[in-house]
């Protein structure tokens, strides 16, 4: 995969791919969760995460307390020392995060903690989540970030406006 040419398709099909996402708040073909597990599957038979890492690059996971726990654990320093070096509150949400990106364990585009990673990262990017019209808004802000967000997109537009009067 192309990163560089796939994100600049991604930003140029994203408004259309983010008006057939609005539509979910609508109407739900009922079985999109059966649509969604076929077309994701071809999604990770192209793209390929370890050639990407955009993720790691250009956005944060968000930290539980048990992210942050088991990481400074898995580096041998405390809680409180993990949190200063590496993270913090982000002021609009109080979410927990990374302070700097790209993310400081991302070493020749693979994440160094992959064993003991944040629940966010190991769950991104959130395909599997059900029902996955209540991640919308997750898939609307990652369309045209995350490459397997935008192919996985594009295939569910294609099927369903073909088999649906959507
Ligand atoms: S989850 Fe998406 S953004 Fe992250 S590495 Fe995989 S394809 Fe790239
Ligand atoms: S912890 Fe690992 S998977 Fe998560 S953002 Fe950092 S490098 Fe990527």
């Amino acid at each position: 995969m192309d990163l560089a040419k796939t994100l600049k398709a991604a930003q140029k099909d994203k408004k259309q791919l983010i008006a057939f996402l609005q539509k979910f708040d609508e109407i739900v073909p009922p079985d999109l969760e059966q649509i969604v597990a076929e077309e994701d599957k071809k999604t990770w038979e192209v793209v390929n995460c370890t050639t990407c890492a955009n993720c790691c690059k250009t956005m944060t996971p968000i930290f539980t307390q048990e992210d942050t726990d088991r990481i400074a654990n898995h580096l041998g320093i405390s809680s409180e020392a993990f949190f200063e070096k590496y993270l913090e509150v982000e002021e609009d949400t109080g979410s927990t995060i990374n302070k700097v990106f790209p993310c400081v364990f991302l070493v020749d585009n693979m994440c160094s903690i992959y064993a003991v990673r944040p629940i966010d990262c190991a769950e991104f990017p959130h395909h599997d989540k059900k029902p996955f019209d209540d991640y919308n808004d997750t898939f609307i802000q990652n369309v045209h970030r995350c490459p397997a967000t935008y192919d996985l997109v594009k295939r569910l537009k294609t099927r369903i406006e073909t088999e649906y009067d959507f």
